[in-house]
């Protein structure tokens, strides 16, 4: 195991009714308010209303940010920028999916830098300050409720990168504010939340019982829940099970003493900064890939991928069949749930590979599993059409 240190400020304020703490919380977090949501989905479900109606109770005067783009566009976090400066904003409320969470939070480090907020998507600048920044998330998928991490979309030059920029001062997850997520959008959570896993788990680093079982707990619980959710969207304990899985899969405790991946991350990033398709998606499409063009880097560690989360008998199997019985498990349940499998599914054909592996890697070789040149993640793109 390797040296670490670990600390998480955010609050997670976790359950059915929770949302009725946001009048406590506003009251601390000052008078003025920036309320970030995304295309509308918040105001179909009742959930502003309710947002507003506790905002207002506690004094608290609304500025509005809506229309994040799902791939949040650094376009739009400039215009939150602007809107906090002139009204002297004291904190952010986002309320959405980790779009809405990434804008916020590249909102919230933008205000008080006197760069350009892009410099800390291009390694130009680390972040240093924030606004307090609260959410309300109505989607599992990315753990940006509980993490540093946010992820814009430069379309001007159609790059997508992650920046390290704050964490949540707080976050409450209702699972019943899950129950509208659409057919698809809870499959890419689902595959978003499993990626995450993956991008933690296939390592070289050795010792590491707790962290393993803990990843092969998040990823069985995933694949138990998925089907009883999408069977039925108000299943409210299948919904709990899947929203905690995706806070957890991505708030700092898989990759203590680990040394993690983030390959496909990356390569997905390229895809969606080409062509938007959602991220989750393009995950399902690339991971199983990567798997097969990797596993021969550490056999052992895909056999226990294998016999541990799918239950693949080990018996008279070569390492190399339990390895590919694990990957070719993985296949089949994004298949069986109605994830994408190829990038033709989203008509992505081969014109653009080259662009895409460029993009994926403008620092160098990406992936520390496998590490991957330009030209292995064009042949792993070449591998998704
Ligand atoms: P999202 O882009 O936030 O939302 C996807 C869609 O789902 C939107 O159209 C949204 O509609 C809709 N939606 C959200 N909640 C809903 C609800 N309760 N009912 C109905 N519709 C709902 O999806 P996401 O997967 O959470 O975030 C994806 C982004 O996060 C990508 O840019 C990805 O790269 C990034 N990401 C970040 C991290 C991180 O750690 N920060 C990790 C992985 C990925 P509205 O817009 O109308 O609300
Ligand atoms: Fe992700």
């Amino acid at each position: 195991m390797n040296n670490f240190v670990y600390r998480n400020p955010t609050e997670l304020i976790f359950g059915r009714g929770q949302l009725a703490v946001l009048e406590e919380k506003a009251k601390q977090l000052g008078p003025t308010v920036l309320l970030v949501y995304g295309g509308g989905s918040i105001k179909r479900s009742g959930l502003y209303d309710k947002v507003i109606s506790l905002l207002l109770s506690a004094g608290c005067r609304v500025l509005e940010l809506p229309g994040v783009e799902p791939n949040p566009r650094l376009s739009t976090v400039k215009k939150g920028i602007e809107l906090c400066r002139q009204e002297g904003v004291n904190w952010i409320l986002a309320v959405g999916g980790g779009s809405v969470i990434d804008a916020s939070k590249a909102i919230a480090v933008g205000v008080p830098y006197d760069g350009d907020v892009w410099d800390f998507y291009t390694q130009k600048a680390t972040a240093q300050d924030a606004l307090p920044l609260g959410t309300v998330l109505t989607l599992a998928a990315t753990g940006s409720e509980m993490n540093r991490g946010s992820v814009i979309t430069n379309w001007e030059t159609q790059e997508k990168f992650g920046g390290s920029t704050t964490f949540p001062t707080f976050s409450i997850l209702d699972p019943e504010h899950t129950f509208s997520v659409p057919r698809d959008q809870t499959i890419y959570g689902i595959c978003d939340i499993m990626s995450h896993v993956f991008e933690q788990y296939f390592s070289h680093t050795t010792e590491i019982p707790l962290q393993s079982r803990f990843a092969e707990s998040i990823l069985k619980t995933v694949i138990e829940n998925a089907e009883r959710v999408l069977a039925n969207p108000e299943d409210y304990d299948a919904r709990a099970n899947i929203l905690y899985c995706g806070t957890m899969a991505l708030n700092g405790t898989l990759p203590v003493g680990v040394e993690t991946d983030w390959a496909t991350h990356s390569i997905e990033h390229a895809v969606s900064a080409v062509y938007d398709i959602p991220h989750g998606g393009g995950l399902a499409i690339i991971f199983p890939k990567w798997m097969r063009y990797v596993y021969r880097e550490n056999v052992q560690r895909f056999k226990r991928y294998a016999t541990e989360v799918w239950g693949i008998d080990p018996a008279g199997k070569s390492d190399d069949e339990i390895a590919l019985a694990g990957i070719e498990a993985t296949e089949a349940f994004f298949a069986r749930i109605g994830a994408p499998t190829r990038l033709a599914d989203y008509q992505i054909g081969d014109e653009k590979l080259q662009v895409m592996a460029e993009k994926a890697t403008p620092y160098g070789a990406i992936g520390r599993f496998k590490k991957l040149a330009s030209t292995d993640v064009a042949e792993i793109l070449r591998m998704c059409l």
